[in-house]
């Protein structure tokens, strides 16, 4: 299988599709230009092994023994209600979703590095829940080294455990300064002519995809729970804000699990179901919210989704009819804050259930959907990673699952830095790995 990167960098200057195969694209993370990296085609499969084999170029029993390390959690699909299940994604160990894809694609490099002898270093700026997924999923591979850079006294103290307790190859570097620092901080590192010369630098970045392809594993796993009596009338419910999750459902339909419909689910920041009302894709800020792994104002996995909706080729670039497919796969829906919290109380007063504000948002969008039959939102997150909102929604105190009572009694090791690159740029060049 080869991959293709969408525009504008994608042709060879005699007018063909650039392709690269797996390894460079899960290597190299963006595509020239910034594009994003494509299959080339989808081949039919009936379970999310035989799927996943015809993306990835890795020998079947070494694939099956990376997703087997990957995936060494559980996957329960609770039923809340007829009609209405709850598939829980954050049994992992940071517990979000995540972690499969930050898990497959850490394993996955490792295993093409093994095989070249080669060394990588990983830098990557978080303002939280991503940089947990990538140190947990690196944590301890013999030939990755991670810098993770994050703001110091700016991400909550059980976050900041998550990130700077693990040590081995996992470098916790707090930046004396805000996410946008230490984003800049990765950029200006990751572009660097002197230190790419003397190493193999590459981002974890959430557009890896190395980091989607895995995703499907759990569509393949819920719809196989319910099936049967149900096959062709279910419906995904997917909290989005980037739409690599909702991306990776669509993979998985093209592969031909028959999912009948995706409901995508947003907080307010409301680009996607806007542009699919008014035909206009209106980018803009953030906006902060309890669901803040959603507060995206640019959803940077939409030129995928568009492409896989452009099936008559770039030539006649017809918008609407574009947007007419896609609504017919994906209804999107726009929840408030204040639904988001109040959906958490009567999910907890109904069912005597406990979700996080993220999951809230797709528990919200089912009541207002046209779609009949069943549906299984995809719950993202672990309720005590957003303690606070969700306390004071149930109004009672939450436990803490056992991953995060392990990190709360380690102590922290980060080396503090400031935000001049100069800084950063003496500490890589004694620390990088060759
Ligand atoms: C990242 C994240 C999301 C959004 O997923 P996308 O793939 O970016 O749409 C939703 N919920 C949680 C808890 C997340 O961490």
């Amino acid at each position: 299988m080869k991959f293709y990167s969408t525009p504008p960098a994608h042709k060879t200057s005699e007018g063909k599709v650039k392709m690269v195969d797996f390894k460079a694209a899960l290597l190299r993370g963006l595509g020239e230009g910034g594009g994003l990296y494509m299959p080339e085609k989808f081949p039919k499969a009936s379970n999310f092994f035989d799927a996943i084999k015809e993306f990835i170029s890795i020998a079947e029993k070494d694939l099956k023994k990376i997703c087997k390390d990957a995936f060494n959690f559980p996957v329960p699909l609770v039923e809340l209600d007829k009609n209405l299940y709850i598939l829980e994604l954050f049994h992992g160990p940071t517990l979000s979703f995540k972690d499969f894809g930050a898990r497959f694609m850490a394993r996955a490099m490792n295993y093409y590095l093994a095989k070249s002898g080669e060394k990588l270093n990983i830098i990557v700026a978080t303002s939280g829940d991503t940089g947990s997924a990538v140190a947990s999923g690196f944590y301890g591979l013999s030939n990755i080294k991670v810098f993770v850079l994050y703001p110091g006294k700016r991400i909550s103290p059980l976050q900041e455990k998550q990130i700077a307790t693990l040590g081995k190859n996992i470098v916790a570097l707090e930046v004396k300064g805000d996410f946008d620092d230490c984003q800049r901080l990765a950029k200006e590192a990751l572009a660097d002519a002197e230190l790419r010369e003397k190493v193999n630098l590459s981002s974890a970045n959430s557009i890896n995809i190395g980091r989607l392809l895995p995703q499907m594993y759990y569509y393949f796993h819920a719809f196989n729970q319910l099936t049967n009596q149900l096959s062709n009338k279910i419906t995904f419910v997917v909290p989005s804000g980037n739409f690599g999750n909702l991306t990776a459902g669509l993979f998985a339909k093209k592969t031909g699990l028959p999912i009948k419909k995706f409901i995508a689910a947003v907080n307010k920041n409301s680009v996607i179901p806007e542009y699919l009302k008014s035909g206009k894709l209106k980018v803009r800020k953030s906006e902060m919210t309890y669901s803040n792994a959603m507060d995206v104002g640019r959803p940077s996995n939409w030129a995928r989704i568009r492409e896989l909706y452009d099936h008559d080729n770039d030539n006649d670039n017809d918008d609407d009819k574009i947007r007419k497919n896609i609504s017919k796969d994906i209804e999107a829906i726009k929840i408030t804050e204040a639904e988001t919290k109040k959906t958490i109380a009567e999910v907890y007063k109904k069912y005597n259930y406990i979700i996080d504000p993220h999951t809230a948002v797709g528990v919200a969008a089912v009541a207002l959907t046209r779609q009949s039959g069943p549906k299984i939102v995809l719950s993202t997150a672990h309720p005590a990673k957003f303690k606070e909102i969700v306390e004071s929604a149930v109004n009672r105190k939450i436990s803490l699952p056992n991953q995060l009572k392990e990190v709360s009694n380690k102590s922290k090791q980060s080396i503090i830095i400031g935000k001049n690159y100069k800084e950063l740029f003496n500490l890589l060049i004694n620390q990088l790995t060759k």
